[in-house]
């Protein structure tokens, strides 16, 4: 049995009051407006069909409507019924009716074992599975050899000079050329402080741990991994042309034409390694969308909105601007903050941070400086995550971490868990509801807080 069913019958009067106030006030969000619509279109349906009139709608034909269909309406689903009829009746100009029958079938319905049993609440995927998610990112990736071997080779090409995309595919196989996967072991001595790379009949260079961490990350990983330990970087041939052709093209790097790795600042740099890996891209999207939902505790519905040309920098973050949602017809700009001093903050798990670097992404790869935050690329072009992407995403990166696979994850655990990791930050559920998770019923804002954990002390969402 669920929270709500569990829930005295004078609080789920007390809901059906509020909804009837906003809904006599025209307030009523988009989507709970077009639920009222259905109930009544299906309630008409089936009075027609049953020769019994529909609006004004009489008390006992509401509940006849209802039992018609028990068991199969359990009363979550059903119990927005008299709140829905009593809508309608207000847009027909209609007198609103008394529908106390119809309220006491429902209350009993609720009680009722019989009737399906409500689906199991989705899981909450608060701070510490994001933590977990995260963890898993990082040791995981990348796992493709190949990814790590093309990217020592674009390092070693960039650092030495050696041509790698300026070169026709057919030079590959003159034995006077010289490129980086012809480089013997011997050239490329490898350790704790520094790589030093040096090209037969060239100069040496250092590549230092501390000063070029992500350079001599490349080549450590590259050299230890080797499976020809005379030549590290040998490979199939072509395949590191290849590979970092379509990295330079997906980081959006291309129209830097001949000559490239070169002329590549080391930021441009970095970014080509981080395409190597062809997943890059929506790993970043992803782990931003995650971050974002658990931490600003939002929707599916609401983080589709995020628009690019609507994200501002503020002093704690970034304020997102979205002009039409549930529970706000106005407006609502959402605060994406830095865990840590904005300054200096490199959190691992703070979603201002993974925001910028997925805008990063999305202006340098894509161009794009408008249209939807999180996207998805289909049909030739950049559109809005739909619910089930977003749904394969969270779903999918739970998985890969490995947390529970029994549960229920949708994009509804972002939600469940910001709100979740609140409670368990100390917040009482009013001010969650108040400046968090923006419920008008703190009712409802409670169903979302899924449990608490005793260790949960050291994780917590910053106010
Ligand atoms: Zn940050």
């Amino acid at each position: 049995m669920s929270a709500a069913s569990r829930r005295p019958a004078g609080d789920a009067r007390a809901e059906e009051a509020v909804r009837d106030e906003l809904s006599a006030a025209g307030d009523l969000a988009e989507g709970t407006k077009e639920n009222y619509r259905g109930w009544a279109a299906r309630f008409a349906a089936w009075c027609e069909l049953n020769g019994l009139v529909a609006f004004p709608a009489d008390d006992e034909t509401a509940q006849l409507f209802l039992h018609a269909h028990y068991p199969r309406w359990r009363y979550s689903y059903a119990k927005a019924f008299p709140a829905a009829l009593r809508a309608e009746h207000r847009r027909q100009s209609l007198s609103v009716p008394v529908l106390e029958g119809c309220t006491e079938y429902l209350r009993r319905l609720s009680r009722d074992a019989a009737t399906a049993p409500e689906q199991e609440k989705v899981a909450a995927l608060r701070v510490q599975e994001a933590d977990t998610i995260g963890r898993a990112l990082a040791t995981l990736q990348p796992q493709d050899p190949r990814v790590i071997r093309v990217r020592a080779v674009v390092v070693v090409s960039a650092l030495l000079g050696l041509p790698l995309l300026d070169l026709p595919a057919r030079a590959f196989d003159a034995p006077d050329l010289l490129w980086a996967e012809r480089l013997p072991a011997a050239a490329m001595p490898v350790s704790d402080s520094e790589v030093r790379l040096s090209p037969p009949g060239g100069e040496a260079v250092i590549v230092d741990a501390q000063r070029h961490p992500v350079e001599y990350a490349v080549l450590r990983a590259a050299l230890a991994q080797a499976a020809d330990p005379a030549h590290p970087l040998a490979g199939p041939p072509g395949e590191s042309r290849r590979l970092t052709s379509q990295a330079a093209a997906r980081a959006g790097l291309l129209q830097q034409g001949a000559g490239l790795l070169a002329a590549l600042s080391p930021s441009d740099l970095h970014f080509l390694l981080a395409n190597v890996d062809e997943h890059y891209q929506r790993r970043v999207r992803d782990w931003a969308y995650v971050l974002a939902g658990v931490f600003t505790a939002c929707r599916h519905d609401e983080l589709s909105r995020f628009m690019l040309d609507r994200v501002d920098e503020t002093a704690h973050g970034y304020g997102v601007w979205v002009d039409r949602v549930k529970n706000h017809p106005e407006g609502h700009d959402y605060e994406v903050q830095h865990v840590e001093d904005p300054l200096t903050c490199t959190h691992p798990l703070c979603p201002a941070c993974a925001l910028r670097t997925h805008r990063h992404v999305v202006r340098r790869a894509h161009g794009r400086t408008t249209g939807p935050v999180f996207a998805t690329r289909y049909g030739g072009q950049w559109r809005v995550m739909t619910r089930q992407n977003g749904r394969r995403v969270v779903k999918g990166l739970w998985e890969r971490a490995g947390l529970p696979g029994e549960a229920r994850v949708a994009t509804r655990a972002l939600r469940a868990g910001g709100i979740t990791s609140a409670s368990e930050g100390g917040w009482e559920v009013w001010q969650i509801a108040e400046e968090l998770s923006f419920h008008q019923d703190v009712n409802v804002c409670e169903v979302y807080v899924r449990r608490l954990d005793p260790f949960s002390h050291e994780f917590f969402l910053p106010v």
